[in-house]
């Protein structure tokens, strides 16, 4: 078994019920278990426009590799899609693999760690709160990126 981060975020339609039917969907993944959710935040957009993001990182323990994890996610993100209003509209549900255990991936369809995890209020403080002490590999600990990510507003829902 590996435990293994994931990054939610949504900013359309009840982004809140969004973030909390997508953790019900992770906890139901095959091969898979929740173990920890963190608090929601809501945090204003960085690369997209539109309403304020809601924000969770969620903790599984799995069995499926760090690919096939990506692809389930993508699926639940297709499920959630379907609620787009318009092509190119801000996403209904972005789900990240944050972190894999200790592994670390560079392709062209998965980098792990999440190479913008260390760069981001709304990844790197969910994840802290859920281990305070977590190092992230080839990165170090990940409490030392937090003055770095101090000028980002998020807000504890
Ligand atoms: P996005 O539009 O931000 O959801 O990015 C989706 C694309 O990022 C997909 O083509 C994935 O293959 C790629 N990707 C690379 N690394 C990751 C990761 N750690 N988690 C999620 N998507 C990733």
């Amino acid at each position: 078994m590996t435990i293994a981060y994931i990054g939610l975020g949504a900013n359309l339609g009840n982004a809140r019920e969004t973030v909390e039917r997508a953790l019900l969907a992770i906890d139901a993944l095959p091969a898979s278990r929740l173990k920890a959710q963190s608090s929601l935040f809501r945090s204003a957009p960085i690369d997209s426009t539109g309403d304020d993001y809601v924000n969770a990182v969620a903790q599984i323990d799995t069995s499926l590799t760090a690919l096939a994890l990506l692809t389930q996610l993508q699926q639940i993100e297709l499920a959630f899609g379907r609620e787009r209003p318009y092509p190119n509209a801000p996403r209904t549900l972005d789900l990240d693999v944050l972190l894999f255990g200790s592994e670390q991936h560079q392709t062209a369809t998965l980098t792990v760690p999440h190479p913008r995890l260390t760069q981001r209020a709304f990844t790197l403080i969910p994840l802290l709160q859920l281990d305070a002490l977590i190092a992230i590999p080839g990165y170090g600990p990940a409490h030392t990126y937090v003055d770095g990510v101090a000028g980002q507003v998020i807000q504890k829902m």
